[in-house]
């Protein structure tokens, strides 16, 4: 098939699809979790061996892919987030009788989904980009990863058998395998409507300036990872630094180090850094090296860290082992903030399980840290709460640089629920208005449409007098059943 036969066929599917009641979307996406837990036996064995990530991480993942998706499915069966905002006419208003406008969210049309390398199954082929699209109302031209392409073929054939058994068009959900250029013309074909992206920085920019020089151009939400710093206090390390130490060092190598979430960045008081550091260097040492998703990632690891041992700003704790290429060894160095301040390539993210320690010696050294902190998934900050009494200035800034601002905890584990921010911005993403987690990312393939003066019988149910399907509306100003 042509690239332009799959996208005239999504475009043919929307058109019925996107006019599909909340329900049975729901329908089909219970079917399709459904279908993925059958499969069980099939797909974790082989996401174990394309990604070499262990058996029990990969099927806690099946879990939350499918949690994923009945979530999705409760949020359109439920039906309210489409927005649905009412404002009656008023043909006696003076000096102008006032129209009558309903306006509420509409799917977009066929999105292209990249798969990423580091979840493939919950950020990949049924994963949450490809599922918020579906539940939206739009059709999914699927790029599959090339470090998982039989995992991806089967979760692809487990979404085909769903859209049998709901009775929708096959054309919903296209699987295209390829590199670069394939997913480089599915961005730009004229039909694509929207497109997500998780994994590098130099992908993501790539597609989104792509989707920006077309004649139409087109959103591009594009997930590209961060460093999620931690900033500690001195009293919260004071009281707490062998659990700090141990919570970082679990965090940071969570995975082989390869989320998004992981904090590759802490900002620790000079007073309590060598205490720190000696807390973190007895963790690290029992971390184990294991093999990385694929040798490319494993080598862009090596790379990044050979640059940083050539910067005579930093002091290395724990230096990485490219002995064998595949595994991932974890690496940590010092550095000290005003060098850390003087240049913006300290802030890369490196991808795997190194991560640099920051020490800072006043409150005004940590504000010129936040003013120029890049963009962030998320900021950690580890405070006892009289220590942040005097710190809204600093939390304030903090809150401009992030999606997600924890005050507790790690910043990986990213839950999929109803509130959850996955996003940021740039350079984590390229669209910090948007979430890739949670309900709130199906917001990135609708836009709103307003219908004025439109005779009931045509409006759709959302938006009807009577409120036939009991959702959550505006009417007038106020939210109402
Ligand atoms: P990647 O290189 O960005 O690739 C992701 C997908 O995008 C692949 O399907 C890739 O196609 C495609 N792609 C990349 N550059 C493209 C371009 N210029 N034009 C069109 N398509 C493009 O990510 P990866 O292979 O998963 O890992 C590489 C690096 O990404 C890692 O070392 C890490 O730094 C980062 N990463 C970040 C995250 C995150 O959560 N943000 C997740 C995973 C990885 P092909 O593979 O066919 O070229």
């Amino acid at each position: 098939m042509t690239y332009d036969s799959i996208f005239s066929a999504a475009q043919e599917a929307f058109l019925f699809y996107k006019n599909v009641s909340g329900k049975e979307k729901a329908a089909f996406l219970e079917t399709l979790a459904e279908i993925l837990e059958a499969h069980r036996a099939e797909i974790v064995p082989l996401a174990v061996r394309e990604s070499n990530l262990p058996e029990g991480r990969i099927n806690g993942e099946l879990g939350r892919t499918t949690g994923q998706i009945r979530l999705f499915a409760n949020l359109v069966k439920e039906g309210s987030w489409v927005e649905a905002t009412i404002d009656p006419a008023d043909p006696n208003r003076s000096p102008l009788p006032k129209a009558d406008i309903r306006r509420f969210l509409t799917p977009l049309g066929p999105v292209v989904v990249f798969g990423a390398s580091n979840f493939p199954l919950a950020f990949s082929t049924a994963g949450g980009d490809t599922i918020s699209a579906l539940a939206s109302g739009c059709p999914v031209i699927y790029k599959a990863h090339p470090a998982h392409p039989e995992t991806s073929q089967k979760v692809a054939d487990c979404i085909h058998e769903a859209i049998v058994k709901s009775g929708l068009p096959s054309a919903l959900f296209t699987h295209i395998e390829g590199g670069i250029a394939e997913g480089q013309a599915l961005v730009k074909h004229h039909l694509a409507k929207a497109v997500a992206f998780t994994g590098s920085h130099v992908g993501g920019k790539a597609l989104f300036d792509l989707a920006n020089q077309r004649e139409e151009p087109i959103p591009v939400y594009a997930e590209m990872g961060s460093v999620n710093p931690i900033f500690t206090f001195p009293k919260k390390l004071e009281n707490e630094i062998v659990p700090l130490a141990k919570a970082f060092i679990g965090s940071l190598t969570l995975g082989v180090g390869q989320f998004c979430t992981n904090p590759g960045l802490i900002f620790v008081p000079k007073e309590h850094a060598i205490a720190f550091e000696n807390a973190i260097a007895d963790e690290l040492n029992d971390i184990a090296s294991a093999p990385m998703l694929h040798p490319g990632i494993a080598q862009a690891y090596y790379d990044s860290i050979q640059y940083l041992q050539s910067r005579e700003e930093l002091r290395w704790v724990k230096v990485a082992d490219p002995k064998h290429l595949i595994n991932g060894s974890t690496a940590l160095a010092e550095i000290k903030a005003k060098d850390w301040l003087s240049d913006a390539v300290f802030q890369k993210e490196v991808f795997g399980a190194f991560a640099m320690m920051v020490v800072y010696k006043s409150e005004d050294e940590l504000l010129e840290i936040a003013k120029k902190l890049h963009g962030q998934l998320t900021i950690t900050v580890w405070a006892e709460a009289e220590e942040l009494q005097n710190q809204l200035f600093l939390l304030n800034l903090l809150e401009e640089k992030c999606g997600r601002l924890l005050f507790k905890g790690v910043p990986t584990g990213v839950e999929v629920g109803y509130a959850m921010q996955h996003g940021g911005p740039y350079p984590s993403t390229t669209a910090p208005n948007s979430t890739s987690v949670g309900a709130h990312a199906i917001k990135r393939f609708v836009r709103p449409i307003a219908f004025q003066d439109m005779p009931q019988d045509l409006l759709p149910d959302a938006l009807r007098d009577g409120n036939p399907l009991g959702i959550w509306r505006m009417v007038n100003g106020a939210y109402i059943k």
